[in-house]
């Protein structure tokens, strides 16, 4: 399989060249055609599959698709990590590919500065990334909203329940609303995260490698 055949424009391969990747990863290779295709994901893959990009691309694809369609303030897409280090990893991928489209990133996670998150967020950004406590807590304060997320992303599922994050993980699936496009990822599959597969996914796509 070839980056061809997943049928991004030039701009968005430009990018994906410069990143020197040679082929698409299997997650890439059967979870982008689904993801564009607005179908929900459940992808069992870890760190080192792609799984990253794999939720970024169609993400970005999905806000050019979307923008003119949803004016406002309040994200698009909304990534939820495990922790700071992941979300931070997410973010510097989703800047390095979502300037292609001047598409704009912040990151939000415990620990760090909410007063610098709550300013980033007043600059505007159509990606958040963060932790699930970090974001109930900027939604608290209104410094962001969910009325605008159309495609939710909840990555390592496994680890955000481990580290406690299954009510605010559960909490923010059910403020946005229900039409969105939702992709899980996680390492494992207990009976826990496919719980809330079932309950927070619509007919999902599974994809494992
Ligand atoms: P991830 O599984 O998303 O954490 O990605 C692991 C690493 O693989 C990251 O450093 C990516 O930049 C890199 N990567 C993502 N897609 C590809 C690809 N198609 N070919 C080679 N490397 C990739």
């Amino acid at each position: 399989s070839s980056f061809a055949h997943l049928g991004f424009d030039e701009q968005l391969m430009k990018a994906i060249r410069r990143s020197e990747y040679s082929q698409p990863t299997p997650v890439q290779a059967a979870g982008v055609p689904a993801a564009l295709a607005g179908r929900d994901l459940i992808g069992i893959a870890r760190t080192g599959s792609g799984k990253t990009a794999a939720f970024l691309w169609p993400l970005l694809v999905h806000i050019m698709d979307q923008k003119e369609l949803a004016p406002g303030d309040g994200p698009i897409g909304l990534i939820l990590a495990p922790t700071r280090e992941l979300a931070q990893q997410i973010y510097m991928e989703a800047k390095r590919f979502g300037k292609v489209y001047n598409i704009r990133c912040v990151c939000c996670y415990g620990g760090g500065s909410k007063w610098e998150q709550t300013k980033a967020l007043e600059g505007g950004a159509e990606i958040v990334v963060g932790t699930p406590g970090r974001v109930i807590d900027l939604i608290k304060c209104k410094a962001t909203n969910l009325k605008r997320v159309t495609y939710l992303v909840l990555d390592e599922a496994d680890r955000m329940f481990d580290m406690g994050f299954e009510p605010q993980v559960r909490s923010i699936c059910n403020h946005v609303r229900p039409e969105r496009q939702a992709l899980l990822f996680s390492a494992t599959f207990p009976r826990r995260v496919e719980k809330l597969a079932r309950d927070a996914l619509h007919d999902p796509v599974r994809v494992q490698h």
